[in-house]
């Protein structure tokens, strides 16, 4: 027998490691940098590290059912009840969770392209469909309600990612309050928050809790993970904070011991030392500055901890780069072909990888022009 039918699925490509570029090409991983993933240059607040090891020997226990003490700091870090916060296996595991909650067989989800591959992925396995709404190039990936509207079709969920992985563009708390005015009651605007911390904005949990000019709302829901600022990625440990309304569906939709006890004390940890975060952030806002000015080619203004960069041949430069130690993202697999996505690194890596990219530019400008076949180039 076979599985399902499954030719819907595809596979989610990941940033490729140093171990495993190293192996492949054959080099010592110690002459290579990742700036290809969205981490933590900082790595984990050491903090998180001395949770890790002093949970380590009680491993053979199953956590505890509620995580009660990390969905207190969390819910009072943003004004909520507890009830509204879904501790999960990720970010990832929070959009499992809020498509588990909301999809009917054959029900649509509305998601960015280019985008977030995980968010199409994960409604497929709940039977869901998906269906796109375009960020424009021309326009510079600007977000709005209408960019979503134009394309909004009654689907059960709407997924914005802001700031957007991997434009870096954000869509302003006024423009997702009248998406979710002018869309059914029975649709739910999740804003993907995984970049949060970088960008100079209010969260969308306003919108929820209503403070400020905001009303309390019942049709919106804000995604948020330890893996990027808090430099938790390895352990897997992000939420959702969901309307009051929804608090209840929880246990209902949680699969058990989902956020493993080590996760959830790293996270504790982390979320306490705010001296990491902050310093992250200052490193990141330093390091996309300095790649905006420095790098030969068009840079978006990105309120991530990324940039993305028009190289013309994304392929080409990535695999050039990676071949000089620098690996980055090709945004083919984004739907964007001609552009690679650079993560913002300490001082000393950024640098390194602006020279680097400048580098193989020029070198892949000067082969062009060599080829006798290629185009003749503006002069
Ligand atoms: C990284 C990321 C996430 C979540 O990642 P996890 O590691 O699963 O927490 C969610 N959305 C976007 C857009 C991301 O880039």
């Amino acid at each position: 027998m076979q599985p399902r039918d499954l030719s819907d699925h595809v596979a989610y490509e990941a940033g490729r490691g140093i171990e495993e570029v190293a192996r492949e090409l054959g080099r010592d991983p110690s002459e290579f940098i990742k700036l290809a993933s969205n981490e933590n240059p900082h790595g984990p607040s050491p903090a998180a590290t001395v949770a890790i090891r002093e949970t380590a020997s009680d491993v053979s226990s199953y956590p505890k059912a509620a995580h009660a003490d990390l969905t207190t700091a969390i819910a009072s870090r943003w004004n909520v009840a507890d009830e509204q916060v879904w501790l999960a296996n990720g970010g990832d595991g929070a959009i499992d969770y809020l498509h588990r909650a909301t999809l009917e067989p054959s029900d649509d989800i509305l998601v960015p392209r280019p985008g977030f591959a995980y968010y199409g992925m994960s409604s497929r396995f709940h039977h869901g469909d998906v269906r796109e709404y375009e960020l424009s190039r021309a326009d510079d990936f600007r977000q709005d309600a209408d960019v979503v509207l134009d394309a909004y079709d009654d689907e059960r969920v709407i997924w914005l990612t802001s700031p957007h992985n991997p434009t870096g563009s954000t869509m302003p708390l006024s423009e997702i309050e009248r998406l979710a005015d002018e869309t059914d009651d029975e649709t739910l605007v999740v804003v993907d928050e995984a970049y949060g911390e970088f960008a100079d904005r209010e969260s969308a949990i306003a919108l929820i809790e209503g403070w400020d000019e905001f009303d309390a709302r019942d049709d919106v829901a804000v995604l948020r993970t330890f893996s990027k600022a808090y430099g938790l990625a390895g352990v897997r440990l992000g939420y959702a904070v969901v309307p009051d309304e929804w608090a209840d569906a929880y246990t209902r939709v949680n699969t058990p011991f989902a956020a493993s006890e080590l996760a959830c004390r790293a996270g504790l940890a982390a979320i306490e030392d705010e001296e990491h975060v902050v310093r992250t952030v200052e490193t990141t806002r330093e390091s996309r500055a300095y790649m905006q000015d420095t790098i030969d080619a068009h840079v978006w203004e990105s309120e991530g901890n990324f940039v993305l960069v028009d190289v013309g041949d994304a392929s080409a430069v990535a695999t050039e780069m990676q071949e000089r130690g620098v690996i980055v993202r090709d945004c083919s697999s984004f739907g964007l072909p001609g552009c690679i996505r650079i993560t913002c690194g300490t001082e000393d890596e950024t640098e390194r990888a602006v020279d680097t990219l400048n580098d193989v530019l020029a070198d892949l400008d000067v082969d062009a022009a060599d080829d006798p076949d290629a185009e003749v180039a503006d002069p």
